[in-house]
């Protein structure tokens, strides 16, 4: 299996099961608990809290633990328009489904909440002119940090810089460990993290909160995290989001200038053997990250995206695309269709995403069966 899908998720390291494994097998106390085996967790936990927060330009005050990306994000938006801190949501278009449907689902409570999407223009890339009007206080503009389909980096400097009066949330799920994220150079109120993206366990991930936001809870049931996140912590799942950050952060110059090797031998392979392509992925390497090439067709109208998908597993090659299958047809890529892409093309992308751990001849090896496929598919 050649495995080109790590923004799904990627494999957990080794060196990270290691870390985590003492906190299942031996000391698995309780860290609100008085003895010691509960105390031993405790530091732990804070340990890894003050590694995570500097390595994002936080305080440890200013980090919670979540189940992961999904709970921080729908956890900001809840907890910000429940409280009554806000009365209005402006999320961009293009933002994962765990932003877009907490919007849509405060929306519709009815409770006065309105929710506002920016587009994104044919690149993907949000403007500042179509946030500057939505600078009130009593407003909160979500907008990821980097696209999970594209790779699209958002300019957050300026589209902070846009809005200073409103609270500001990114979606760093996909750049956390990849490319550079200090949330306070960014005057961020709120920033999302996961693990499994960077070769860490799923299922546990940060929310950074700015010191001075009242934050109410989205879950009760106890007074973990300082009262803003009831349940028992999992010792094992920090120690592994410390040691996956942990790598990813120092290593974080080598792993991109690698994954750049492959995405863009990726980029010259598909140029030379796959006619009628169109990159969805920005082509200036500072606009996009290194690991993600995304590409749709031209002639998109009479190729079956879902069939491309089928073809490249059966011949072991796992990609995805951002089409998500409701009630048995294929729904069009939120994402391309904010990029005024035409629907059919929305529907027959395929998303590239490489790891460290790619190596060129599964690049070489994926693009062969593309071609031998489309050529087929088009033959028909
Ligand atoms: N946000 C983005 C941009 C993502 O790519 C993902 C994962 O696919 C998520 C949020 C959800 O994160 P998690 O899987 O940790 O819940």
């Amino acid at each position: 299996m050649i495995y080109l899908d790590n923004s799904a998720t990627t494999r957990l390291d080794d060196h990270v099961l290691e870390a985590m494994l003492p906190w299942l097998r031996e000391d698995f106390g309780n860290a609100s608990s008085v003895y010691s085996m509960g105390r031993k967790a405790r530091v732990a936990i804070e340990d890894a809290r003050e590694e995570l927060a500097h390595l994002i330009g936080a305080h440890p005050a200013e980090l919670i633990f979540t189940s992961g990306g999904t709970e921080s994000n729908n956890a900001v938006l809840k907890s910000m328009c429940q409280a009554g801190a806000v009365k209005q949501l402006a999320v961009s278009g293009i933002e994962h489904h765990a932003v877009l449907h907490p919007a849509q689902e405060l929306a519709r409570e009815g409770k006065g909440i309105g929710v506002h999407i920016l587009p994104v223009n044919e690149h993907g890339f949000v403007e500042s002119w179509e946030v500057q009007p939505l600078n009130s206080a009593q407003t909160l503009i979500s907008i990821m940090h980097a696209n999970n389909e594209t790779g699209a980096i958002q300019p957050l400097t300026e589209l902070r810089a846009a809005a200073p009066d409103a609270y500001f949330h990114t979606d760093a799920v996909q750049t956390f460990g990849k490319i550079p994220l200090d949330c306070t150079a960014l005057g961020l109120d709120f920033a999302t993290l996961s693990a499994h993206k960077i070769h860490g366990p799923k299922g546990i991930g940060a929310l950074f909160i700015r010191k001075g936001i009242d934050f109410k809870a989205h879950q009760h049931g106890g007074a973990q995290e300082r009262n803003r996140r009831a349940g028992t912590e999992s010792p094992a799942l920090i120690a592994g989001f410390q040691a996956a950050a942990r790598a990813a952060c120092k290593e974080m110059d080598t792993r991109a200038a690698q994954m750049l090797v492959c995405t863009q031998l990726l980029r010259e392979l598909l140029l030379e053997n796959v006619p009628l392509l169109r990159f969805n992925t920005p082509l200036d390497e500072h606009s996009a990250l290194p690991n993600i090439v995304n590409i749709s067709f031209l002639d998109a109208e009479k190729l079956d995206g879902e069939a491309i998908l089928q073809a490249m597993d059966m011949r072991g090659i796992a990609v995805s695309n951002g089409s998500a299958c409701v009630s048995g047809s294929l729904q069009p890529s939120h994402v391309l269709v904010a990029m005024s892409r035409a629907d059919a093309e929305a529907k027959a992308a395929v998303r590239f995403s490489v790891s460290k751990d790619t190596r060129t001849e599964e690049i070489r090896g994926a693009v062969e069966v593309l071609r031998v496929i489309l050529q087929e598919m088009r033959e028909e």
